[in-house]
């Protein structure tokens, strides 16, 4: 029997390998160890492909959020709203600037924040919402555009796990004021350890961020204002630089995953698969099925060798650490129901139409069986 493993590395670190091994003699060669040529590269480089003016290399995805928030001075006494569905790395940003979040419930097709349930959560305090394009689909931008300019609210962007996504031609990460991005390993584009940016079309944010991210120094003998250590390794932006050039091949073949587990899994007793509307192009991060009988399928499925993960278990607004929010069991029926019934399947570039056919094949014959 053949594994068919969630996230194998090998095949995209085997490809590159050569090259990385040229960018660390590299490296070792120029002793350029902190914000140097490669950071500046990958910046402009990330820029571009987020159609967006700036980029600011920093150390990971919560930093790039943390940051992104500090550089339009958000914090205490504001209210930023975000969606209960999402890793929790987002909402954890907006606590420690010290602002409060306000959670809105997802869609139960996308899976994605409801845009219509954004309005009521909206008061006088309200400063942002702060938007998560959730598996690598893009949100409702144009209503969510919409509501930001009725109420005068910034748009942020967690641009996380849509590297690549379109809504309507426009890439996700260049909607808001600023956006943050992680390129933790397993994102569509990761590095070979922890690494994020921020983006922004806007000069004054670009300013503030390169501030932000390096002790409020703009020089080794000023400090401006109380920022952070939290910089783009040079290593990293170096491995980042080489594989953001296959980032789009890689992104076409998890496209063609993703439609033909659309096909095959269409009227699969059952299941319930991610709804993408026609006006985006999703970046697939993640597949997400809704399915009934979850972890009998997953021990199934684990039995013909076919890993599958979960994203999420538990709704992070029943974690402790998010107690103090004084939301419970049932304030979020939506986002409840997606994380008790989640399922996550193999999408990789790499992944071959064969063992998709396979997956999806299993799949059916465990609810034939029952
Ligand atoms: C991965 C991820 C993050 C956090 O990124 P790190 O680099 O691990 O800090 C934030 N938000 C979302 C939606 C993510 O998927």
């Amino acid at each position: 029997m053949k594994e068919i493993r969630y996230i194998p590395f090998e095949k995209t670190d085997a490809q590159l390998k050569d090259e990385y091994m040229s960018a660390l003699s590299r490296f070792l060669d120029e002793k350029q160890y902190i914000l140097g040529k490669e950071v500046r590269k990958f910046e402009e480089n990330w820029a571009a492909f987020c159609q967006t003016k700036y980029a600011v290399g920093v150390g990971n995805g919560y930093d790039a959020l943390f940051l992104a928030l500090k550089s339009v001075n958000l914090g205490p006494g504001d209210e930023i709203i975000v969606p209960s569905h999402t890793f929790a790395a987002t909402t954890l940003a907006v606590v420690n600037t010290g602002a409060t979040p306000i959670l809105v419930d997802a869609d139960p097709q996308t899976f994605n924040i409801d845009v219509g349930k954004i309005e009521s959560s909206i008061t006088s305090r309200t400063k942002a919402i702060l938007v998560v394009h959730l598996y690598g689909n893009p949100c409702d931008m144009e209503k969510i555009l919409s509501i930001c300019d009725q109420h005068k609210l910034l748009l942020i962007e967690d641009n996380a796990q849509s590297h690549g996504a379109r809504y309507k031609e426009k890439a996700t990460g260049s909607f808001g004021i600023v956006s943050a991005t992680s390129f933790y390993p397993v994102k569509n584009l990761g590095a070979l350890g922890d690494a994020g940016i921020v983006n922004t079309s806007d000069e004054n944010v670009f300013e503030k961020l390169k501030l932000l991210r390096n002790y409020g120094s703009p020089d080794k003998h000023k400090m401006i204002l109380p920022g952070v250590n939290s910089r783009l390794d040079e290593l990293q932006a170096a491995f980042l630089n080489i594989k953001l050039k296959h980032l789009a091949t890689w992104n076409k073949e998890r496209k063609k995953i993703a439609n033909q587990y659309y096909r095959h899994l269409q009227d699969t007793g059952p299941l319930q698969t991610c709804m993408q509307p026609e006006c985006v192009e999703s970046a697939n991060h993640i597949f997400p099925v809704l399915v009934k009988e979850r972890d009998k399928l997953r021990a199934h499925l684990l039995s013909k060798g076919i890993h599958t993960l979960r994203h999420y278990p538990l709704p992070y607004h029943l974690e402790p650490a998010f107690s103090h929010l004084n939301y419970t069991r049932g304030s979020f029926p939506v986002t409840e129901n997606i994380c008790e019934k989640e399922i996550s399947l193999p999408i990789f570039p790499g992944l071959k139409e064969d063992e998709v056919s396979f997956i999806c094949k299993e799949i059916r014959s465990f609810y034939r069986s029952r």
